[in-house]
């Protein structure tokens, strides 16, 4: 008969039970802002969603965004050119949005002001 010393029998590993690592649930109410990048932070723009329009969510910091994008809408998104930055954005509503998501607020500012005054000159 093989006799355990008292040191080895009482030896229990002690397991810690780690609580396994998930991602918290995202809530389907909540939206996140159409904008991707910041261009003069040079950072992702992260924010909540409160507006919806134009088919997409924006958060209100990003109103230049969505108002361009309608006034595309409205003009069927012709190619636009933005003179003081020499900055252009093509025809068409896929361009106009990666536009709006990637220019960064100067840009997108710009845009809106130069499509505003275009309406004045052709219309
Ligand atoms: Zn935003």
């Amino acid at each position: 008969m093989a006799i355990k010393t008292a040191s080895e029998a009482d030896v229990v590993p002690t397991v810690k039970q780690s609580a396994p690592y998930t991602d918290p649930t995202p809530e389907p109410e909540k939206h996140r802002c159409k904008t991707r990048y910041e261009k003069r932070k040079e950072a992702a723009h992260e924010a909540e969603a409160t507006h919806f329009s134009g088919g997409y969510w924006w958060c209100e910091q990003c109103a230049p965004q969505w108002q361009l994008l309608a006034l595309g809408e409205e003009r069927n998104y012709p190619h636009l050119i933005i003179p003081i930055h020499g900055f252009q954005v093509r025809s068409g509503r896929e361009n106009w949005l990666r536009f709006v998501q990637e220019a960064g607020y100067t840009l997108v500012r710009a845009a809106l002001e130069s499509a505003r005054s275009r309406d004045v000159q052709e219309l």
